[in-house]
Parts: structure tokens; sequence; C-alpha cells
């Protein structure tokens, strides 16, 4: 059947400035790094992203490895994309990233001008579209000068394949030379992607106070642990859970040796009157540089249990004490 959109979809979601930037972003948006590859079902695939538009996510986030295998989380959302959202194009913001593995040779990895450029260009293709809204630089590359990297991402930007450019994992002195650099060259940098959770807290030693000084925002990954920071794990590890399938680092060992610590914050969660997966998100949001808390789901379900985080965002002095004492 035909998608029309929700006209209630701008009435639930919260949306938040990207830094200094003119862009707004929704409090919580979606990633396709897992459950949108050619391995997965793409018309789940598809409730998923009908389901998010609906509820007011307007930005989508993924990379030229999506998938697996890598490019397929793009081709498939380019099918959807066509399919579904075609009179919706200008009412969604769309990243892609390279930085990481993508092809053999010493072409298809890490920072040269040569592998951003073409890669951006095959993104483009497997998605069906002119441009992005913003184009990362995936992580750090040591070896290419940072001038290379962010001259090919002011080269995009020129040649109108990306409105916007952003980096992901850099370090705090790292991000504040990037950003010298892209302000030399006019170039609107506007996001940083940083993995950000309750079990993972680098951020908050310097990177989002170089973040505010220059003006960018932050967009918080795998907020949820990879589902640790849900109820999915409180009674053991279920068959078809990310953990179970074990296709990155989140296998049932992270699961089994973090369980008692889920299990405290679980606690705090109920008292409050919220879901674990709700806390973890607003745990964030807490912080006023985050522009975006970018969770994945597997289902519309999630989606919607996690977009409940909204209804109470605010943590008394007890409550963060609490958690810190559970997560330190
Ligand atoms: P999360 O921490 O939000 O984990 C998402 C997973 O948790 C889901 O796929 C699902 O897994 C489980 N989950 C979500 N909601 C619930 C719920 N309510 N109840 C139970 N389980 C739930 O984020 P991700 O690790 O998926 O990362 C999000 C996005 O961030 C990626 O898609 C990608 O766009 C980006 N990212 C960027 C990186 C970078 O280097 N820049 C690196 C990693 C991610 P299950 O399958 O078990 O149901």
């Amino acid at each position: 059947k035909a998608y029309q959109a929700s006209d209630q979809r701008y009435n639930i979601m919260k949306y938040n400035r990207s830094g200094k930037s003119g862009v707004l972003l929704p409090a919580i948006s979606l990633g396709l790094w897992h459950n949108f590859g050619f391995i997965d079902n793409i018309q789940n695939a598809r409730n998923i992203l009908r389901c998010a538009f609906d509820l007011g996510i307007t930005h989508f986030d993924l990379a030229n490895n999506y998938g697996p295998p890598y490019g397929s989380a793009e081709e498939n959302f380019g099918t959807i994309l066509k399919t579904d959202f075609k009179a919706y194009r200008d009412e969604l913001f769309i990243a892609s990233k390279a930085g990481y593995d993508m092809w053999p040779g010493p072409y298809g990895n890490l920072g040269s001008r040569k592998y951003l450029i073409s890669s951006l260009d095959q993104s483009l293709m497997r998605m069906g579209l002119d441009y992005v809204d913003i184009f990362y630089h995936h992580r750090p590359d040591p070896d290419t000068p940072l001038e290379e990297t962010m001259g090919a991402l002011a080269d995009i930007v020129r040649q109108g394949k990306a409105l916007y450019v952003g980096i992901s994992n850099y370090k705090p002195k790292e991000t504040q030379e990037a950003a010298e650099i892209l302000k030399r060259l006019n170039v609107p940098f506007i996001l940083h992607q940083a993995r950000y959770s309750m079990f993972e807290r680098w951020v908050e030693d310097g990177l989002l106070n170089t973040l505010e000084q220059n003006g960018v925002g932050c967009i918080a990954f795998s907020p949820l642990a990879q589902g640790m920071l849900t109820d999915k794990y409180l009674k053991g590890i279920p068959k078809d859970s990310r953990a179970a399938k074990d296709l990155t680092y989140l296998n049932t060992e992270t699961v089994n040796s973090n369980i008692e610590k889920i299990q405290r914050l679980n606690t705090i969660a109920q008292e409050r009157g919220q879901k674990l997966s709700q806390m973890a998100i607003a745990w964030i949001l807490r912080q006023p540089q985050v522009a975006s808390v970018l969770i994945g789901a597997s289902s519309p379900d999630q989606l919607k249990e996690n977009l409940k985080a909204l209804d109470n965002l605010k943590f008394d002095e007890g409550e963060l004490k609490l958690i810190d004492g559970i997560v330190s």
C-alpha cells in the first residue's frame, strides 16, 4: 500500500539546533547501521522508516559500509526512498560517511581525498540522491594530513554533493584542528558524531566543551549501548538480539559482564516511571551540546518506546549521583 505520512508527524518530536547552525535536528534520530542490510527483511526496514517519519524523526544516518554487506543499507534506503519518501525529500536530513574499510586496495579506506570523493559518489548512486544533507569523515586518519581530508569535505560542499559536513570519532584536539581548517575554508561544520551512553562517557572529558566553543553540535551514537541499556537483556539473552547475533563488539560476554549495572539502572528508571531505554536517552539529552541522540531499532515498537523518553527529560541531583555511582 502506498505510504502517506501521518499529518500529526510534527506534533510529537522536539527539535534542537545543531550548534550555532541553521539546522534543527530531531532530539531522537535513526541510524541504519544494523537492520537495513541485504541480510535483513526489507519490509521490516520499510516499516521502521515509515514509523520513524510519522513520529517526527526527520534525520536518518547512514554510511558507505552499513549493511551487511557493505553498501546494502544505502541501497535499501534508496529503494525505500523511491517507493515511499519521494514526496518528502525536502523534509528529510540524510547523512552518509566514509572513513572505515569499504573496498579493496589503497583507496577504499581512511582519509584521502581520493577515497572520500569517490565514496560519496558511490553512496549517492546507491541512494539515488543528488546530494546528502551532511557528509562525515567517519574516523580520524593519523597518516593523512588533516588539510587534505578537510579540503576534500570542502570541495564536496562546493560541488553541491553535501550541504553540511561533520566528523566522527575525532578526539578533542583533532576536533579543534579540524574546526579551524574548516572555518578557514568557509565550510559549514555543524556536527560531531560520538559514542556516548551511560556506559561510555569519554565525550564529557573535553569534547563537549570543544564543540561548544566552536559552535558545533554533538550527535550521540549507541546511546543504548547497542541494546544493553534497555530491558532486553534483563532476563537473559534473546535469540534474535544483536548480542546473540554477535555481529559486532556486542556479544553475550559483554552483556553478562554488565548485567548487574543494567539491573541497578533499571531500578532507577522504574522509580522515575520510565523504561531503562527512555532514561538512557533522556540522560544524554540533559547535555546542552547534544543536538540529537542517534538510536538504532530493529522494530517499530522499539522506536515508539524510545520516543517516549521525551515525556520525562528532567533529572534531579540525587538521581544523577546514583547513576554516576553505578556506572563509574
Ligand atoms: P543503540 O545503542 O540505540 O542500539 C540499538 C539497538 O538496541 C537496536 O538495534 C535494538 O537491538 C536495541 N534496542 C533499541 N531500542 C530498544 C528497546 N526499546 N528495547 C529493546 N531493545 C532495543 O544504537 P546503535 O548501536 O544501533 O547505533 C545507532 C546509530 O549510530 C547507528 O545506526 C549508526 O547510524 C550510528 N553509529 C555511528 C558510529 C560511528 O562510528 N560514527 C558507530 C556506531 C553507530 P536488537 O537488534 O537487539 O533488537
